[in-house]
């Protein structure tokens, strides 16, 4: 049976001590704050954003709201956006995406403030992880998928590695970082030929396609690390993971469960952010 790699442990220690250095700040009269820009009022935003500020407010961080209708101009929006990038007393922001049609993403990630940029958004931040810099902000998914594998102190140097996924959001930016620390990595997709074969060839196997339970226990090597960073819902309406949890635990080394894995580490890694924000401006 594999070894569980608990979120819940890995967030902890995260945020203590990001709680800690906003006591620091605190002191320096520096208010460590984020702001969050919402658009609309969808059920999973607000659930997300309620689970933000209970978590800010556990380590000290103070949380900023920023609501607009779900029928808002570029405009107006763009005029908020900029309001809380010159905002001095605002460390991180956080846009919740997917925005509504009306609204060019494509024009807002090179918009927003590089420095506050804490889910590394813009493709100024983002060109810094393919450079292998870790000077600006890392995107908070695939950070908080280095945090577990740091945390439990799984080595990547010279392993083989496997991406499942290539979305700008986790597969590509989170196998740029397993690069940088000498993983050998390949990066898997919808059109991938054999794929059980090559994922079932891997030391380390990260999941993040968005596939209730579609890596089964043929998909791995006996040992091998498995992350999880899939969000679903299976057929009885239960969370779950792209991994099979059942089949895949009796197979590999380590695994780490949905929920109480990934999913429990992101947002403390956007706390760790704002702090980060906040320093950058002490
Ligand atoms: P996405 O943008 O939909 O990308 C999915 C990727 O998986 C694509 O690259 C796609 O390939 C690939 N894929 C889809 N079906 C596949 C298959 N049958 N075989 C191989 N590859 C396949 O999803 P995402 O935003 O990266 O999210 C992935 C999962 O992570 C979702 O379950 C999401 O809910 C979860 N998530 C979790 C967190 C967290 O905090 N834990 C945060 C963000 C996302 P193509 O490129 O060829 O289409």
């Amino acid at each position: 049976m594999a070894a569980i790699l608990s979120g819940k442990d890995v967030a902890a220690g995260i945020k203590s001590k990001t709680k800690e250095e906003s006591e620091a700040l605190r002191a320096q009269g520096i208010i460590p704050t984020i702001g969050i820009l919402r658009v609309g009022n969808r059920q999973d935003d607000i659930a997300y954003e309620r689970g933000i500020i209970k978590n800010c407010d556990s380590v000290g961080v103070e949380s900023k709201v920023y609501e607009l209708p779900a029928d808002v101009t570029m405009e107006v929006f763009s005029a908020t956006l900029e309001e809380m990038n010159r905002d001095s007393k605002i460390h991180g922001i956080l846009i919740f995406r997917p925005l509504p049609n009306q609204l060019d993403e494509e024009k807002i990630k090179y918009m927003i403030n590089t420095d506050k940029d804490i889910d590394c958004m813009s493709p100024q931040n983002m060109v810094k992880i393919f450079e292998g810099s870790l000077d600006g902000f890392l995107p908070c998914t695939p950070a908080a998928v280095m945090e577990i594998l740091k945390f439990y102190n799984i080595q990547l140097n010279g392993t083989n590695t496997v991406v499942l996924g290539r979305s700008m959001v986790v597969g590509k930016p989170l196998s740029m970082m397993l690069l940088n620390e000498n993983a050998t990595i390949t990066i898997c997709h919808s059109r991938t030929k054999n794929l059980k074969e090559v994922v079932s060839g891997a030391d380390i196997v990260v999941a993040a396609i968005g596939k209730a339970k579609f890596v089964g226990k043929d998909f791995i090597k006996p040992g091998a690390v498995v992350i999880d960073v899939g969000i679903n819902v299976d057929e009885n309406g239960k969370m779950c993971g792209d991994v099979d949890y059942e089949e895949v635990a009796d197979m590999a080394g380590n695994i780490t469960p949905v929920p109480g894995g990934v999913g429990s580490v992101t947002t403390s890694i956007l706390l760790k952010h704002v702090i980060k924000g906040a320093k950058n401006k002490s």
